[in-house]
């Protein structure tokens, strides 16, 4: 099949561009790219493939060794000087859904190993991809093993596998290029961090584009071949273009005056350690390669800042989201400011912008009961009520809009502390390693032995093996149905889902602030576990998924913080969507199970009895985190645990420490 032309794809301008500068630097350090379903994003990236540099290879490797330079440790090498050779083009690998890890990096046949004699690795995406590109569609739904396999191949550049003592290693030098639907949740913070380069793309805003679009499409789909011809020759020239470039790269000088100017834009934008000036450095200079100038200049460092830095920026989980774009371009100009000559620098953003967010826990002089006698505008908290009208000297007030009275600040989570450990009891198959629930594992404790069903998934049980082979009456030492494998128990992680109540009942300031430390300290727990964590919660008349699951905790303290309180309590509702929501993910990935986690006085003042929802929920491991306070009891949350076979935690039994976060 014809693949859709590069040259082709209208807009996308800088998802177009950091390709291109991948390919010309691949020290670049690869592309993610974040957009919704629809904008072509897998389009491109295929694309690219046909304009890659085509490849030496030695004959028969199938690590495809360059002649010039034969990895030394090639498990088909050594190779000689002047081996045979070929060339073909560089191919883009796909990481299949649902991958698993022998499939990456390759397997070592320990059985053929013992039978043969010989060590049997067969290749497996990582080699494939060597020289060329590896493409992962939806990476942030890949489990965090494999994607730390693929970071650390594309950050080293070479694969290792290891069995049972015996390894192997071969050169993987490839672009990696993911692509992810943040509505499908957003990845780890680490993962973004270690692509070079990120790009948000959206579908064209411009009515003449979009038809272009949809033109080019349907000529494409209408005959392929007679499309692919008509850009023949831009797609030609974009391939010389990239091979220009690339043998230019090492000669491009950066000034001293560009790269310190790349050290105070990475200053005065916040970012973590030094990666970020590194990257920007190198795309600055793949930039200057791609415009065929041999210096780096002041406007390529903006470039590079653009594509290289919005999502480096060291995260206070309280910023509203949209912020990255806004101050890099303030970091930029404040960089572009300092330039000619030393004026002081203006002074930088204040960080949270406005409100009283960062007095932690006990902010509530507030009251925030309900609406206040009188029309007069909210005031100050350390100011006195006074009904004289405006006061001198303050800023203005907002006595000119009456009726615009903000709604009461969202009451904040206190420090969070370390939770006790709330567990899966029943034994998981280890679909996720992780650091949550017991689970048969590849590594970790080892409980048994057990005959292998087909090919060995575990090391081999040595002391079982041996007593096989005695059994059998060895005429040979062991033989391949001998072996046994060990199986081990590790632990998990899990999906971690959050139900929590933000009805009027739990409006009361202080309460509020300490059900929010609680989640806040399980989500910190969850994401220190490696968890997935997802967030409903349920007011007024329905539930609302506030975090779709996600493997960023970032995100759900950032929704958690902003939960605001009040109306009725549906708790069915919120049972509901959780079943629901655990529906999808088993479906998505039926290899990680969940952990419900409902935090509640059990109390329904709204929708059907939440017992009622026990079936939906059958077999899903369930804590009930008990909120009801105060003198009279009317033990409903209990009863809800009993209906859900759930277990029951006090909300203030929570702590594993004894502290509750309870403003003093
Ligand atoms: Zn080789």
């Amino acid at each position: 099949m014809t693949p859709y032309p590069f040259s082709a794809v209208v807009g996308l301008d800088d998802l177009r561009l950091a390709l291109l500068l991948t390919a010309v630097s691949p020290a670049v350090g690869g592309v993610l790219v974040r957009g919704e379903k629809g904008t072509a994003k897998s389009t491109v990236v295929r694309a690219l493939a046909a304009l890659l540099p085509e490849v030496d290879v030695v004959r028969g490797c199938r690590f495809a060794c360059d002649p010039a330079a034969p990895d030394p440790q090639c498990p088909d090498g050594p190779h000689e000087p002047g081996a045979p050779h070929g060339h073909r083009p560089a191919t883009l690998v796909e990481l299949p859904v649902g991958a698993t890890e022998d499939r990456v990096v390759g397997t070592l046949d320990i059985q053929r190993a013992l039978s043969d004699g010989v060590k049997a690795y067969e290749p497996g995406l990582l080699a494939a991809a060597h020289r060329g590109a590896l493409y992962v569609d939806e990476v942030n739904l890949l489990p965090d093993h494999l994607v730390d396999l693929l970071l650390d191949a594309a950050a080293m550049g070479r694969a290792h596998v290891e069995r049972d003592g015996v390894s192997v290693k071969h050169a993987a030098r490839f672009l990696l290029v993911g692509t992810m639907n943040p509505e499908e949740g957003e990845p780890r913070p680490q993962l973004v961090d270690r692509f070079g380069l990120v790009v948000t793309v959206a579908a064209p805003r411009d009515a003449g584009q979009r038809a272009e679009v949809v033109r080019r499409r349907l000529a494409y789909e209408a005959g392929p071949g007679a499309f692919a011809a008509r850009f023949a020759g831009e797609e030609q020239a974009l391939a010389a273009r990239i091979r220009a470039a690339r043998t230019a790269v090492p000669s491009v000088r950066l000034p001293d005056a560009e790269l310190d100017r790349i050290a105070r834009v990475c200053l005065a934008y916040g970012v973590d350690g030094m990666r970020a000036d590194i990257v920007v450095a190198r795309c600055a200079v793949a930039l200057a390669a791609w415009h065929g100038r041999d210096r780096v200049t002041a406007e390529d460092v903006r470039d590079a800042a653009r594509l290289a830095l919005p999502h480096r920026r060291r995260k206070d989980p309280l910023d509203p989201p949209g912020t990255d774009e806004q101050r890099l371009e303030e970091a930029l100009d404040q960089a572009a400011a300092e330039d000619p000559d030393d004026d002081p620098p203006p002074p930088p953003p204040p960080p949270g912008g406005d409100g009283p967010r960062d007095e932690g826990p006990g902010d509530g002089q507030r009251n925030s009961d309900g609406p206040r006698d009188g029309g007069d505008a909210p005031q100050a908290a350390d100011t006195p009520r006074s009904d004289d009208g405006p006061r001198a000297g303050d800023a203005p007030t907002s006595d000119d809009a009456p009726d615009k009275r903000p709604a009461p600040a969202p009451a904040s989570p206190g420090q969070a502390y370390r939770p006790r450990a709330l567990r899966i009891s029943a034994r998981g198959e280890g679909g996720h390693t992780g650091r949550r629930s017991p689970a048969f594992a590849r590594r970790g404790r080892v409980v048994g032995s057990r005959v292998p069903r087909g090919r060995l998934r575990g090391a081999p049980h040595l002391p079982a093996t041996l007593r096989a082979a005695i059994h059998r009456g060895a005429d040979r030492l062991v033989l391949p149905s001998d072996l046994r494998e060990a199986v081990h128990v590790g632990r998990e992680a899990n999906l971690v889902l959050f139900v929590v109540d933000a009805s009027g009942s739990m409006a009361a300031r202080k309460r509020m602030t300490v059900v929010k430390t609680a989640v806040l300290s399980l989500l910190r727990d969850a994401y220190q576990r490696r968890d997935r964590i997802g967030m409903i919660t349920f007011r007024g008349s329905s539930a609302e998924q506030v975090l779709p699951p996600t493997s960023s905790h970032e995100v759900g303290v950032l929704r958690l913080a902003a939960l605001r309180t009040g109306g009725r309590t549906p708790l069915a509702a919120g049972l509901r969507t959780a079943a629901t929501t655990i529906a999808a993910e088993r479906r998505r990935d039926p290899r990680r199970r969940p952990l419900l986690i409902v935090v509640t006085d059990g109390r329904a003042t709204s929708g059907p009895d939440p017992v009622t929802l026990a079936p939906a929920l059958a077999g899903v491991a369930t804590v009930v985190v008990d909120c009801e306070s105060g003198p009279v009891r009317l033990g409903l949350a209990r009863r809800l645990a009993a209906a859900l076979q759930a277990d029951v935690m006090p909300l203030d039994a929570l702590s594993a420490t004894g502290a509750t976060g309870r403003a003093a």
